[in-house]
């Protein structure tokens, strides 16, 4: 079996809807998950027995189709390091990261829309509209030419310079927006029907989350199917953060790991922090951030459609969130090149700023296993680290 993908079910009222349409949000306007005939695939899959050196490996527990509809360009399987200069500064015993830099495009945007190209082409789909802070869009460029698609890419006009130039190379349409990824992500909903464009915004097409879950699956394997004390994740939309959440269920329903979770930390720019306000103050949905600001663009996302599944997941995990100012977080990107020879996203230096604060705080015991995420490459903002 290719794959045990079996239906679409709303995350907040369960609808149900065909897989194999294609489909942005339910009717109740929350975001369509993918599910699985897990119990089948509990008994005929076996872990030992994966194939391949990219996320699809996993395919099995993924929503394309057959080996043909798969566009790629090697996304995932990337390294999880350990990092024992920087453990020894912290105090912390065992302390890795997971690097996603070395996607192809530089980030870990290349999973989700790896997938969600995959399926959109699968599906016919001819052309793709997506609102990007800056990875999103030169992920989405470059997949869509692979897919003979064509793309169109609505980022804020004061987006990081590579990431414009990244999608015009790859021969996207990019709009720039006078405002935040909000207002582009609202003029791609006003636009696209008339266009005939497919929608791949965070989470309003159920795909991307697919591709992102493949952090939680590799991550378990690449530790011989354990998984850490905690994980800090550099939140935007948070499908990531949401992905992993699913995937460590999808992996306990296949027998492939235990019940012991991670506590996972959400870590935002002080410029732009709604799921780490709304967590604290114990709110079940996160307002919209007024003014969002800071250099770190993958975390410039004021509001979104996943607010209530990430608050669920840091709840559930007894996890946290933590703000670190822009500051901080660059400081802490160079922290890592200096330590480790990693240059990261300013994201990246984001989760090492928080990491920091939840050790002053008692939050994180120098003995636990800490698993950091940089999202990106940091050449892509090379603007915010000239200053
Ligand atoms: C998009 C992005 C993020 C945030 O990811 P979400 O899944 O939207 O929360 C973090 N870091 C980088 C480099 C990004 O491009």
């Amino acid at each position: 079996m290719f794959s045990y993908y079996d239906r679409l079910e709303c995350s907040a009222c369960s609808k149900q809807y065909d897989p194999h349409q294609l489909a942005n949000l339910c009717e109740c306007g929350s975001p369509l998950v993918a599910r699985y005939r897990l119990d089948e695939a509990a008994r005929t899959l076996n872990k030992e027995e994966l194939k391949g050196d990219s996320l699809w490996r996993y395919h099995a527990m993924l929503p394309v189709q057959s080996e043909e509809g798969i566009v790629t360009m090697g996304e995932g399987m990337t390294p999880l390091l350990k990092l024992p200069r920087l453990g020894a500064q912290l105090g912390l015993s065992n302390l890795s990261v997971k690097d996603e830099s070395v996607n192809p495009t530089g980030s870990f945007k290349a999973r989700g829309l790896a997938m969600a190209i995959s399926r959109a082409a699968e599906l016919g789909v001819t052309k793709v509209a997506i609102p990007s802070a800056g990875n999103a869009g030169g992920a989405t460029s470059a997949y869509a030419a692979r897919a003979g698609i064509e793309a169109f890419v609505f980022m804020p006009k004061d987006v990081p310079k590579a990431f414009i130039i990244e999608c015009e190379v790859n021969g996207a349409h990019v709009q720039l927006v006078d405002g935040l990824i909000s207002d582009c992500g609202k003029l791609v909903g006003a636009l696209k029907a008339e266009n005939g464009w497919f929608e791949l915004s965070t989470l309003k097409e159920p795909y991307r989350l697919e591709g992102k879950k493949t952090l939680g699956y590799e991550l378990a394997e690449q530790r011989g199917w354990t998984l850490p004390d905690v994980i800090l994740y550099p939140t935007g939309g948070g499908t990531g953060l949401i992905g992993m959440w699913k995937a460590f269920d999808e992996m306990e329903a296949l027998g492939w790991i235990g019940s012991k979770r991670p506590r996972m930390v959400s870590v935002q720019a002080e410029g732009c922090a709604p799921m780490v306000r709304a967590f604290h103050r114990g709110d079940a949905k996160a307002e919209p951030w007024v003014n969002a600001s800071t250099v770190a663009a993958g975390l410039r996302v004021p509001g979104g459609v996943g607010d209530a599944m990430i608050l669920t997941a840091l709840r559930d995990s007894e996890g946290t969130g933590v703000t670190v100012s822009d500051e901080e977080l660059l400081e802490n990107a160079r922290l890592m090149g200096r330590a480790e020879g990693l240059f990261v996203c300013p994201e990246g230096g984001a989760v090492l700023a928080g990491l920091r604060k939840l050790i002053d705080q008692g939050w994180v015991q120098p003995d636990e296993e800490v698993v950091l995420f940089n999202t990106g490459s940091g050449l892509k903002y090379l603007d915010a680290f000239s200053n």
